[in-house]
């Protein structure tokens, strides 16, 4: 199912200056001289497209750093004249919205903790009725997509068509090498619903730490997306948010020229020729597979209606054990992974009981 949004192209309103797409610049705007500087040599690597900084910080706990505030818009405009980037800061209330856009900030974003959290989307959204701006919504800190689209839909119905995503991982519980996990398959369900809606990530925060953020810049590009957002401070170690993920302009620049951007479609004819024979290939065995899972389900069938005639249990265990064991072992010797062979067959097994279980209830319903 697809939504109807109206959303404008990504081209509609920023100008790459290369590709990818690059939005970087420090977690937060703690002085002048560290914004400046920042931009400077950010704008200088000629990889960056627009310029990013927090002004005010939504922290966990009360007494840290919660942003310099309003003076750091002055900074970030001083920025803009002086390097030609254009900027965006995060908004989290009606009054942010009022500050950032008569500071001339050029993109608005929307923050983790805020798409959560439908009264302060709406409360932003009634804040920018009547302005021609781009607004950016970072998905919610838990996986729903449902929050991320509804706040999307809240700023559509505000007239916002400039709208972006921006996946930046969800918090789990599980114990795991990011800070906050990808969960590709909600941003590509989201993709699914909006095909239209350009969606930038955010691998600094997906990561929590500099050194993942080459892969997942790198897988990003791989499924598809318009464009990062990284944050880089002139000396991360000195940070007064979010140390250990932010990279310096020359590492980040590195990392750029180290990212392989791949095309949704080929452009060379014997690339594009080579990719149709292989996806007929792939067409053909789809429908083979359709057609065997069909038959196999006619036999489970008929095992029901046998079991039911001669009052026999649906669920058998050791056989289920049995078939488990032996098809994941063959799975394995043709290098299968084992986890996925598990599922495949745990959804199939699952099916077939569905099936038996229509078939006894019918015959209760018979008599
Ligand atoms: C940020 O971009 O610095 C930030 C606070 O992000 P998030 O809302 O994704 O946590
Ligand atoms: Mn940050």
């Amino acid at each position: 199912m697809k939504l109807n949004l109206n959303i404008e192209p990504l081209s509609a309103w920023l100008k790459a200056s290369h590709q990818p797409l690059v939005i970087a610049g420090p977690c937060s705007a703690e002085t002048e001289d560290q914004l400046l500087s920042t931009a400077h040599l950010l704008a200088k690597t000629g990889k960056v497209s627009v310029l990013r900084a927090g002004i005010w910080k939504p922290r966990t706990r009360p007494g840290e750093f919660e942003g310099i505030g309003s003076i750091g818009l002055e900074w970030l405009k001083r920025a803009k004249t002086e390097t030609g980037l254009p900027t965006t800061v995060e908004v989290a209330n009606a009054k942010h919205v009022e500050e950032a856009l008569k500071a001339g900030v050029d993109i608005l974003w929307v923050g983790a903790r805020s798409t959560v959290n439908p009264f302060t989307v709406q409360e932003i959204a009634d804040a920018l009725k009547g302005v021609d701006i781009p607004v950016m919504v970072k998905n919610p800190v838990n996986p729903d997509l449902q929050l991320w689209v509804g706040a999307l839909e809240r700023f559509n119905g505000a007239g916002i068509t400039k709208l972006a995503a921006i996946s930046r991982g969800f918090s789990s519980y599980e114990k795991s090498a990011f800070r906050n996990e990808p969960m590709w398959e909600l941003t590509i369900q989201l993709k699914t619903l909006l095909p239209h809606l350009p969606v930038i990530c955010d691998p600094s925060h997906i990561c929590g730490n500099r050194e993942l953020i080459p892969y997942i810049s790198q897988k990003a590009l791989d499924l598809e997306i318009d464009g990062l957002m990284i944050e880089s401070h002139i000396d991360p170690s000195v940070a007064w948010t979010d140390a250990k993920q932010q990279v310096t302009p020359a590492a980040l620049s590195d990392l750029i020229d180290n990212l392989t951007v791949r095309h949704p479609e080929a452009t060379n004819p014997a690339v594009s020729d080579k990719l149709a024979e292989l996806r007929k290939q792939i067409d053909k065995i789809d429908d083979q597979l359709i057609q065997k899972l069909s038959e196999r389900l006619k036999i489970v069938e008929k095992i029901g209606e046998y079991k039911r005639d001669n009052d026999i249990t649906i669920l058998q265990l050791n056989r289920w054990d049995e078939i488990i064991q032996k098809r994941a072992s063959f799975a394995k010797a043709l290098s299968l992974d084992e986890e996925f062979t598990t599922k495949f067959l745990e959804l199939i097994h699952a099916e077939s009981i569905k099936k038996q279980t229509a078939i006894m209830n019918a015959k209760q319903v018979v008599q």
